[in-house]
């Protein structure tokens, strides 16, 4: 009897160390984010940026998406985006299959990309691309730092995370709006109606250009652009107040603060769809 419970407790302890390896190989897959087997079984509820319900059944974690170069692109300006806003080390996992059109940024620190999502961005451009990644790892800085966004507009989060976008692709990618502005066009595609999390196309518009703007002979530490993106997007902006009326924010340059200035009565007009999008491709 006592040597069959010897035999009894040897078999569990194999059973429990064939477990363990089991585990532990799933573990170690680079590809993936620790312990998640398969994209469609993460939680959505806590990202940010969702755009479907989460990535679908028959989805899986990839070595690239779309193809090796676009992959490497991508990779490139998701690293770029985490150095510019200093972010340190911000994993990048990436979803292949289908089911997959989705971009998200999660709060434990890590951002996964979508291969329909990739696929659709590079029709519009790399810079599309670019902008994606820069609004991805803009939540990251939201995640790391929770005094940001400091408004508690109902969009603000989103229209904030196009500002940043918009703020490195004028800082990162390119001088040149009319780039700029056609990057931005896939990514209003996925606009919401006002009031929604992302924020109307014309508002994300807005956002996102006011962001290009204060790159245009500014920088500032994240917190600071924060401040400042708000400063003007909320009371002037979304306001239109008479430019009369505008306080140099503390931390702005006065020609800094002239640069918005000049350019608010346009943002409050983007804001509104006065200047429709067709207008605001080919603005200056
Ligand atoms: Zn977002």
């Amino acid at each position: 009897m006592k040597k069959f419970k010897f035999i009894i407790a040897l078999l569990s302890i194999s059973f429990l160390t064939v477990q363990c390896t089991q585990e532990e190989s799933n573990l170690t897959n680079d590809n993936a984010p620790t312990g998640v087997s398969s994209p469609s079984i993460l939680e959505v509820n806590n990202a940010e940026c969702y755009t479907v319900d989460g990535f679908g059944p028959n989805s899986y974690w990839a070595e690239y998406i779309v193809n090796q170069s676009t992959t490497n692109f991508l990779k490139t300006q998701h690293s770029n985006a985490a150095n510019f806003f200093g972010m340190g080390n911000v994993p990048l996992y990436l979803a292949g299959g289908n089911g997959t059109f989705n971009a998200l940024s999660y709060p434990n620190g890590y951002v996964v990309w979508g291969e329909e999502l990739l696929a659709s961005a590079s029709n519009y451009g790399n810079a599309a691309i670019a902008y994606v990644a820069a609004h991805e790892m803009a939540h990251q800085v939201q995640f790391r730092d929770y005094t940001i966004p400091s408004s508690n507009h109902v969009s603000a989060t989103e229209l904030e995370a196009d500002g940043f976008g918009g703020y490195f692709i004028r800082k990162k990618y390119t001088s040149n709006w009319n780039t700029a502005a056609s990057a931005y066009s896939f990514s209003q595609t996925l606009a919401g109606p006002i009031g929604s999390s992302h924020g109307s196309a014309a508002q994300r518009r807005s956002a996102y250009r006011l962001g290009y703007l204060l790159g245009d002979n500014g920088t500032y530490s994240n917190r600071s652009f924060d401040n400042n993106f708000f400063y003007y997007y909320d009371y002037y902006v979304v306001g239109g107040r008479l430019k009369s009326e505008l306080k140099k924010p503390a931390s702005m340059e006065q020609s800094q603060h002239e640069t918005i200035v000049a350019h608010l009565e346009e943002l409050h007009k983007i804001y509104t769809g006065e200047i429709s999008e067709n207008e605001f491709l080919n603005l200056n």
